[in-house]
């Protein structure tokens, strides 16, 4: 789960790697380095620190050509001899890897046995090894190709020999695509760290090599030369700039009225597909959401949803945990759920779903994502890039998608649809409402801060916003958050609470309403803090609790998407009041390419 990226053309290659790797580091964080052709040599600068302490202790090269990583070690602790790039003896090549090599031991075994002297404990090491031993016998071309169909397991690969003016690149199960520039080319594990230099991109499909000189691509598709496919992105949906604002998380989240607005727009094509998909299937019988962290407690509102407005049985699946035992049958629709669309666990439950019979949907934020390419059906949520590895607006744009599923379905009722969508239309209002009401989310921020733990508590279609509340609160402000359905608490949680444990109860106006002030009031006779979010004028919740979070009114079956905004704040400013480096936590990386 690194990034990496390369630079081929006429600007000053050091400079332009470190730009990128600074906006990839959300896919890893515990090391970085740069690896740069000079005339004397391939230099090679890397250690265990972040990308712009690394920037501050390099001293400028002239080099037109590089490549680059950022690192969340999967093979090898996270040391500076295991940071990429890797070289092989005497700095000939040098290679990037994100990704996870199989049976690499043989392999290693063998170029040891040939006399190379391996630096690290990392399965990638053995690729710029690879290439030199082909070297031999071929070509610098033929010699990374021939590495490159050696290696087995997932990889996106960037290298760089010796003496040759040609930056080498090549994928199998991991993102990369190719940034194509005026007399230069750029690579990089997703297209919006390059967002600042080009809109044009080739993304690479699986067993692609490229050979990319600052006026040429070579693209090898199975070996044969392709001529490569360039598409254009729109600048707005590729922006990962901060524009003031002191942390990603807070832009993105700032970025969901924009969100709800995009989804909108979107219905009438979201409906086109459903319409198709209800045809292929003979009408939708049954659901399985298959999904990850947030986007699985996104998927829960799905299990909420379907069955009790379109009457369709539906079932939440962890891709972690699926096993695929039973036959999709007739009219069963898996839908697979990830924002980079990149999530290990889930395309692997996804494909063996789709082995198993089910029609397959992906719903995931990038639209050439692997789990996009493995789906009958995909739909693109468009929230644009997140760079905060803790997701906020891609997480409402998935539920946001699934209410459209809803909205979109042909049994509901026109005086339905309409009614729904005037409550849709409001919430970016209301989202905004929010915005300008933080003042009582950050003073509420300031009290938990200095808790250890925290229980999150709600019923019904709530209950998975309280799941994502509690797991954003521990992603990154490092406090133990739990998010349980409020009938549960008597079952065994209510042994923890007492005035070290505050209870934060989302509170929805609707059937569950009664019994959700029960569990409160069995709260407090505990002595336990109680936060509660709900709704304004509600005189029973704010005697019953010491801090109210206010939304605004809303439909009751709306109200998850405005109080997924009120946690995702909360999480936030407790993380900024305790100092946490909030954008990139600890132990974390945002696209989770391993099982
Ligand atoms: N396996 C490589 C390492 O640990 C790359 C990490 C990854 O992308 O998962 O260094």
């Amino acid at each position: 789960m690194c990034g990496i990226t390369g630079y081929i053309g006429y600007k000053n290659a050091d400079k332009v790697l470190f730009d990128c790797l600074k906006r990839l580091e959300y896919r890893g964080y515990d090391s970085c380095g740069i690896a740069l052709v000079q005339s004397d040599g391939i230099k090679v600068i890397k250690d265990t620190c972040r990308v712009k302490e690394l920037e501050a202790k390099h001293k400028k090269v002239n080099s037109k050509i590089g490549i680059g990583h950022t690192r969340w070690a999967t093979c090898g602790e996270p040391t500076a001899a295991n940071a990429h790039p890797h070289s092989s003896c005497g700095d000939k090549v040098a290679v990037v890897h994100n990704g996870t090599l199989d049976q690499f031991i043989p392999l290693k075994e063998d170029l040891i046995n040939k006399g190379h002297v391996f630096k690290s404990e990392t399965d990638t090491e053995i690729i710029p090894h690879l290439i030199e031993e082909n070297m031999k016998t071929m070509s610098a071309d033929d010699a990374v190709k021939k590495a490159l169909g050696t290696i087995q397991g997932a990889f996106a690969v960037a290298a760089i020999v010796q003496n040759e003016n040609k930056l080498y690149v090549g994928k199998v199960g991991c993102p990369l695509v190719i940034g194509v520039g005026d007399s230069e080319c750029y690579v990089a594990s997703d297209s919006s760290a390059l967002s600042k230099y080009t809109n044009r991109f080739i993304y690479l499909k699986d067993h692609d090599t490229a050979v990319l000189t600052p006026d040429s691509i070579k693209l090898f598709r199975n070996g044969k030369e392709t001529e490569p496919e360039i598409e254009l992105l729109d600048k707005n949906l590729n922006d990962a700039e901060l524009h003031g604002y002191p942390h990603f998380m807070l832009k993105e989240i700032h970025e969901e009225p924009r969100v709800i607005t995009t989804t909108i727009d979107d219905l009438d094509d979201l409906a086109t597909l459903l319409a198709t998909i209800d045809k292929d299937l003979g009408g939708i019988r049954m659901i399985k959401t298959l999904a990850c962290g947030s986007s699985y407690y996104a998927s829960l509102m799905m299990r909420y949803l379907a069955p009790q407005i379109l009457g369709i049985p539906t079932f939440a699946e962890l891709g972690s945990e699926y096993c695929s035992l039973t036959k999709g049958q007739k009219g069963t629709l898996a839908i697979a759920i990830s924002q980079s669309g990149e999530t290990a666990d889930t395309i692997k439950a996804a494909k063996a779903a789709k082995a198993n019979g089910y029609k397959l949907m992906a719903i995931t934020n990038v639209k050439n994502s692997q789990l996009a390419r493995a789906a009958d059906y995909v739909w693109t949520t468009k929230a644009g890039p997140e760079v905060s590895v803790a997701a906020t607006k891609t997480v409402l744009s998935q539920i946001a998608a699934l209410y459209s599923l809803i909205l979109a379905h042909p049994s509901l009722s026109k005086l339905n649809k309409e009614d729904a969508m005037d409550t849709f239309r409001k919430l970016p209002d209301q989202i905004n409402k929010i915005f300008e009401n933080v003042d009582s989310i950050i003073s509420v921020a300031s009290y938990l801060a200095d808790f250890k733990d925290a229980i999150y508590i709600a019923r019904g279609l709530n209950y998975p916003i309280a799941l994502e509340g509690a797991l954003k609160l521990k992603e990154i402000s490092y406090i133990h958050g739990e998010g349980y359905a409020a009938g549960e608490l008597k079952h065994g949680p209510f042994a923890l609470l007492g005035k070290e444990v505050p209870v934060i109860a989302i509170v929805s106006h609707d059937e569950n309403y009664d019994s959700l002030v029960t569990n409160l009031r069995e709260v407090k006779t505990r002595q336990a803090p109680l936060i509660a979010i709900s709704e304004e004028n509600d005189l029973t919740i704010s005697n019953l609790a010491d801090y109210v979070i206010t939304v605004p009114h809303t439909k009751p079956i709306l109200s998850p998407i405005l109080n997924l905004v009120v946690v995702q704040l909360l999480a936030y400013y407790t993380a900024v009041k305790k100092g946490n480096p909030v954008d990139f936590p600890r132990n974390l990386a945002k696209t989770v390419t391993v099982e």
